[in-house]
This record gives structure tokens, C-alpha cells and sequence, in this order.
């Protein structure tokens, strides 16, 4: 194991890691020592010859993602000390027992000192997707961990990881099984269930930070026609039908996403519920939708992953938001989320503002979301922060 490249930062680069901040950016390296590539876990210090962390080295932007601050080694043990710790949380709000939600988040990167690293549990299988290469090279050890740690809860462990490798990297990048095969997919989240495809859907299988919001959506669907627009499998409409909304349309691109919206209906309602799922451009479904519903989602997906581009995104939005907000039957209500990470809450907010000014509706705010507690933040690293929210009320 080599761990004893250095990187030394530039006078005054050092403040952000002294308050556990866990990125390096490769601007803050005034020079290196010893000899290490991609994936090694390096020592970090600052100009005055200080140690300020250890961590995983990637060339690009993020050169070092930090796993600990303290001076130890990065061996077996502190892993399975970090894994443990992300099972206690679990533990802790009440999802580790939990026969009618099991399915969550168990490790959120850089949320649980684990920077790189994605871990989600469906009922018994585990989804690995990592997003370094020092992380990549762990994979298997964090099976092994599991599979001691989790014990009888751990019947498979899946690798997940070739999109989210770094595009450079030049690894293996098949995924599979590395513990078990289950072929049992089917989960339960706050006793509604469904079908769950990680080894062809997106991201692990199922965009679980949703589970508080679909929650919601639950307890405003009472009577309600219901638009789920970005739908994926019919998360937030099979909550819709449970709240006892009157019907419910889901939109996707993805057709086979529609699919899986259709069957997940099917699994918690064998008949009564008025659903019809349709693959297409959510944008031109809500165009044409004119005073039809009076409970929208909108959850798209990221319209910016960097900066540079947040301004064509708060457009994407916008443009979004105000269809909606025209759209809707009067007393109407309307989920809306960005799940970009660039897009703060405030420029979230001043976007639904200048949407609803467009529109000339009054508008107002009901509630705000947020990501479930299985996705926790450091305090320190307000980038992890990447789910935000507002339930908004349309009248006039
Ligand atoms: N609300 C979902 C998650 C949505 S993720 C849940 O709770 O599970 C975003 C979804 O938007 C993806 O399923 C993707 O296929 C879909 N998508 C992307 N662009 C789209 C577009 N222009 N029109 C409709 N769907 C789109």
C-alpha cells in the first residue's frame, strides 16, 4: 500500500481542509513529493510543513478527496470503522429494522466521510457506485466489510460503477455481481413497493433521496388529477394512488422507465387506480396539458452539472416552472425540485419567483423540501447539499 506521496498546498490554500473540507483542488498544489498516480491514498500538508489529511489522489479539478484528518493509517480497519459508523446512522433514524421501508441510503460519500463513494441497500442487495479510481480498487473489500457487518441483512452485493468512474481512467469498467446474484428486486418504501432495476436503471436503481417528498405528495393527493412529469419508475405517482388522488398520469423520456411505472401501479393496486404512463418530452406533454390537473411533480434531472452552465439551466427551469404554473387549475398545487448541485436554494427560489411573475398567478409557498437524513451533509461541505424543493400553492 503506498501512502507516502505528499502534496504540499500554496500559502493560505489550507484553510478550507483545516475546517474538513475534504476537496484538494489541483489549483491549491504548490508541489508534490514522493511518487504516487491516480487512486493512491497521498498526505496532504500545507506550506509550513503541517499534515493536514490523507486521501485518495484523481488528476482533474478534485485532486484529493480527503479521508481523514487525522494522522492514521488508511487500512481495513478504518474502513470497516467508516462503514460501521454509516450503518449506526442508518440505525439511528430507524431505517436499519424497518420492515416497511428497506430500502436506503448507506453510505453518501463525502456525508459520511467516505468521498467517492455511493452505497444504497434494496432489501438484502447492496449497490455499489463509486466515483474514484482509489475508491474502485476498494470495491472489494467494502463487499467483504458488508457482508461481516450486515450479516444475515446482506444477500448480494452489485458493482454499479461504470458510468461514474472517471471517463479517463483506464479500468475495467464491467459491472456486476461481486457477493450472491438475488433476483429478488423488489423493495418497500413507507409500505408501498416496487420494482427496482439496478442493473439497467439509473443511478442505482432508484432515486431514493425522494422517499420524505413522495411522502408528501401522499398527503396532498386526496381527489387530486395528478401529473408525475420526469416520473422514472412511478415513484411519486404509486404515492398519488395511495393518497387517493382521482387519477394520474406519469411522463418519461425513458420508455422503459414508463414501463416499470406502469408495472410498480400494478404491484400496489391490483385495479381501481386510473393511471397511464407515457414516454415522451415532459416539456411538450405539459404544453398541451392545458387546466387538466391540480397536483404536479416536476422533477428533472440535473439541467447543470457545472457552473459554467448555470444560467442555461435557471432558463431550463424556468421555462419549466412557468408552463406549470400556467397550466395548473386554479388551487393547485405543484411539487418542484432541481437536484443540480450548482443551483443554490436562494437561486432555486428566485427562479419559482420569477417564473410565478411571469405567469402574472399568484403563487405562494407551502413548504420546502430538502434530502432525507440517509443522504446527510458535512457542515463543512455545503456542496453535498444538492436536493432542494418548494411545494407551491397556485391561485387566480
Ligand atoms: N421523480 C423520479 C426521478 C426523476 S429523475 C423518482 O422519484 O423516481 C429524472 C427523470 O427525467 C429520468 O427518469 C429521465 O429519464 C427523465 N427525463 C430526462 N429528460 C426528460 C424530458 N425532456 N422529458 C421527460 N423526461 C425526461
Amino acid at each position: 500500500m503506498n501512502q507516502s506521496g505528499h502534496v504540499i498546498l500554496k500559502s493560505g490554500k489550507d484553510q478550507s481542509l483545516m475546517r474538513y473540507h475534504p476537496w484538494v483542488f489541483s489549483g491549491a498544489i504548490k508541489k508534490t513529493k514522493g511518487s504516487f498516480s491516480e487512486g493512491d491514498v497521498i498526505r496532504v500538508y500545507n506550506n509550513k510543513d503541517q499534515f493536514l489529511g490523507l486521501g485518495h489522489y484523481q488528476p482533474g479539478t478534485i485532486a484529493v478527496r480527503v479521508l481523514s484528518f487525522e494522522d492514521r493509517p488508511i487500512d481495513d480497519a478504518f474502513w470497516k470503522e467508516r462503514l460501521q459508523d454509516a450503518i449506526h446512522l442508518r440505525k439511528r433514524i430507524g431505517l436499519m429494522d424497518n420492515p416497511a421501508t428497506n430500502v436506503f441510503r448507506l453510505v453518501n460519500a463525502e456525508g459520511d466521510g467516505l468521498p467517492g463513494l455511493i452505497i444504497d441497500y434494496y432489501n438484502g442487495t447492496v449497490v455499489i457506485q463509486v466515483h474514484s479510481v482509489g475508491m474502485f480498487r476498494m470495491i472489494v473489500t467494502f463487499a467483504d466489510i458488508l457482508r461481516e457487518l450486515l450479516g444475515s441483512k446482506l444477500k448480494s452485493v452489485y458493482n454499479k460503477s461504470g458510468a461514474s468512474l472517471p471517463h479517463k481512467a483506464d479500468i475495467d469498467r464491467e459491472e456486476g455481481y461481486l457477493i450472491g446474484a438475488s433476483p429478488d428486486n423488489k423493495v418497500q418504501e413507507n409500505g408501498l413497493s416496487f420494482r427496482v432495476n439496478w442493473t439497467e436503471g439509473q443511478k442505482t436503481g432508484f432515486y431514493i433521496d425522494q422517499r420524505e417528498n413522495r411522502a408528501l405528495v401522499r398527503s396532498y393527493a386526496k381527489d387530486a388529477d395528478v401529473l408525475n412529469l420526469f416520473g422514472y419508475t412511478g415513484g411519486f405517482s404509486v404515492y398519488a394512488a395511495a393518497g387517493g388522488c382521482r387519477s394520474v398520469v406519469s411522463v418519461d423520456s425513458s420508455q422503459k422507465a414508463t414501463e416499470l411505472a406502469g408495472e410498480n401501479m400494478k404491484l400496489n393496486f391490483a385495479r381501481g387506480v386510473k393511471h397511464e404512463a407515457i414516454a415522451r418530452d415532459a416539456f411538450e406533454y405539459l404544453r398541451e396539458s392545458e387546466g387538466r390537473f391540480d397536483l404536479m411533480v416536476l422533477d428533472p434531472p440535473a439541467f447543470a452539472k457545472h457552473h459554467n452552465v448555470l444560467p442555461n439551466a435557471i432558463q431550463g427551469y424556468k421555462k419549466l416552472n412557468r408552463l406549470a404554473i400556467e397550466k395548473i387549475r386554479p388551487g393547485g398545487i405543484i411539487f418542484t425540485f432541481s437536484c443540480s448541485q450548482v443551483m443554490s436554494r436562494e437561486n432555486f427560489r428566485k427562479m419559482a419567483f420569477t417564473a410565478s411573475a411571469n405567469t402574472g398567478r399568484k403563487v405562494r409557498i407551502l413548504g420546502q423540501m430538502s434530502q432525507p437524513p440517509d443522504h446527510p451533509v458535512s457542515i463543512y461541505h455545503p456542496e453535498g447539499e444538492y436536493l432542494k424543493g418548494l411545494i407551491l400553492q397556485v391561485s387566480g
